[in-house]
């Protein structure tokens, strides 16, 4: 048995410091880490605790959200200002009240687990991701995503998005209300009478870990929605799963294809 350090820093260059140090990671709500094999190799803990980034606010027509903020802070903050969001469709969702006062939006962008309820609507939204230290700047969320060096000797210090007018659909595929998501569909569109003016679906939890449907984005803008055979178009669209506790990788893909149907044809239902 050996012994984690803590560190309670009090400005964000003190944290900056603290986390170049070999082994020193940051710990925002501690869900992740404890649940990984992070704990293993981790020789300190940084406490984020202290530092002046748990904010909410609105600016210049954009949201952003402070990495310490937990998920129920930002489903509290964003009824205020944006009761149909779909990140509170999404996070009200994810685990239980206890751990939804903890998991924060910084610790779950830097995670990333394939469960996430997060990731999905952040993506779909287009979301920046604002990081400090050695990999300083604001990154596209997708960019984040894919490029995990990004990561190191750095600090989320923010997410923000556009605050816009959405139609929105989150689906989370999971077999009780606690059960971990095999996979989760977010979908944003705005209609235009009854054409489909534009529209963005984002899955997460397949083996690219998060997939963002393009190609049926483009097949759908501007087209009348009532035109639309929902079951017709899922049947062409195939995602790669990997077997899990939740079923075969087709069980899935059938899943998926199922309630994209359901999801399309509910966010354009009126
Ligand atoms: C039983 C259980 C069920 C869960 N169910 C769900 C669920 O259904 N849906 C869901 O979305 N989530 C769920 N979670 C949460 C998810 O699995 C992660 O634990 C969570 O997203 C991590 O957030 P955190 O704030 O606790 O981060 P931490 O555990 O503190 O940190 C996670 C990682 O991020 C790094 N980090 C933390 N903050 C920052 C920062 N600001 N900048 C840079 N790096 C940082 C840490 O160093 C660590 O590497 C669940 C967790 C548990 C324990």
């Amino acid at each position: 048995m050996y012994e984690i350090k803590w560190y309670f820093p009090q400005s964000i260059d003190e944290a900056l410091g603290l986390i170049k140090l070999e082994s020193v990671i940051p710990h925002a709500g501690g869900t992740g880490i404890l649940k990984s094999r992070l704990l293993e190799k981790i020789k300190g803990l940084v406490d984020l605790g202290k530092l002046p980034i748990n904010y909410f606010c609105e600016e210049n027509g954009e949201i952003k959200i402070g990495a310490m903020q937990t998920y129920n802070d930002v489903i509290e903050n964003l009824q205020q200002i944006d009761p149909d969001s779909i990140l509170i469709k999404a996070l009200s969702q994810a685990a239980s009240t206890p751990l939804r006062n903890r998991i924060t939006v910084g610790g779950s962008v830097s995670y990333f687990p394939i469960w996430s309820d997060i990731m999905g609507p952040l993506i779909a939204l287009d979301a920046k991701v604002t990081l400090l230290g050695e990999n300083a700047g604001m990154y596209d969320i997708r960019y984040f995503a894919k490029n995990r060096l990004l990561r190191r000797n750095s600090l989320v210090k923010e997410v923000k998005f556009e605050k816009d007018r959405w139609r929105s659909y989150y689906f989370r595929a999971a077999r009780t209300s606690f059960d971990y998501a095999a996979f989760t569909i977010s979908i944003l569109a705005k209609k235009d009478k009854n054409l489909v003016k534009d529209i963005r679906i984002v899955v997460t939890g397949c083996a690219r870990k998060f997939s963002r449907l393009e190609d049926l984005e483009e097949e759908l803008k501007g087209k009348e929605t009532q035109d639309l055979n929902f079951d017709d178009i899922f049947k062409d669209i195939n995602l790669e799963f990997r077997g899990k506790r939740h079923g075969s990788p087709e069980y899935l893909n059938h899943l998926f294809q199922v309630e994209l149907a359901r999801g399309l044809s509910k966010i354009f239902g009126d």
